[in-house]
């Protein structure tokens, strides 16, 4: 066995590949943060993960995390959502999420500041963009963006807005995928030339284990890694 065949090999290379990312866009190695992403992978596997450091990890389904953070609790994980969140399970998000990266919509936005307040909380949350064509894909268009930071600013002070998240196209083009990624770069810089009060835009989330060289060299300050660390996934992801 190779050590890219165990997890910590896997993980330093993943690092030592984000390193050189870095180096080629002249930016620090630690301006970028991993974010392991377990989802419908077994505690086993997250159990690996922490010995090895890891303490936050991306899931897309709410149930399933509420299910692997009991598993694990007391542990001080803790848990971001990274995928589509229906408005009926704000519920869920707002009581066992840490963060959410998928805010897209203004409903979305008003129940979970509704149960929030309930719970007593606040919640860190990312704004998902559209920046491709894909009808797959979620997320907010991009010309809708500034007003929507402004309502959460307003309107729901229990979310706290610290940047931005998209998916870039799924293509064998990289300059497609760059495409994307600089998008979501050049919206957060025009957004953040408005200065809107209570909204941080100091994190851009995008990148995955195929694209996440691209997206460093666009700006990324958080790649979200899930097959290149734990394997290939055995059963299809919704996203
Ligand atoms: C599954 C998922 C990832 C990780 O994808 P990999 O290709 O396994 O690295 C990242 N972001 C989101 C939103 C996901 O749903």
């Amino acid at each position: 066995m190779t050590v890219q065949d165990t997890m910590a090999g896997r993980i330093a290379r993943i690092h030592q590949r984000i390193a050189d990312a870095c180096a080629r866009a002249g930016r620090s190695p630690d301006s970028v943060v991993l974010l392991p992403v377990s989802k419908t992978f077994e505690v086993d596997a997250i159990r690996e993960a922490m010995a090895l450091g890891m303490t936050r990890f991306g899931e897309n389904k709410t149930q399933e995390l509420r299910q692997k953070a009991a598993a694990l609790a007391g542990q001080g994980l803790q848990w971001v959502l990274i995928g589509h969140l229906q408005t009926n399970k704000a519920k869920d998000a707002a009581r066992d999420a840490d963060e959410v990266q998928s805010l897209d919509r203004v409903d979305l936005a008003e129940a979970l500041h509704r149960r929030l307040l309930n719970e007593g909380r606040t919640l860190d949350v990312l704004v998902q963009v559209k920046t491709s064509t894909e009808p797959s894909k979620f997320g907010m268009a991009p010309e809708d963006v500034s007003a929507f930071l402004r309502r959460i600013a307003a309107e729901f002070p229990t979310l706290r807005v610290q940047g931005l998240m998209t998916l870039a196209v799924n293509s064998p083009d990289p300059d497609a995928v760059r495409a994307c990624f600089r998008a979501l770069r050049t919206l957060r810089d025009s957004l953040r030339a408005e200065n809107i009060e209570g909204v941080s835009l100091d994190r851009l989330s995008m990148g995955m284990s195929g694209d996440f060289e691209l997206a460093i060299e666009e700006g990324s300050t958080e790649v979200r890694i899930g097959t290149a660390i734990f394997g290939a996934r055995t059963y299809p992801d919704a996203q």
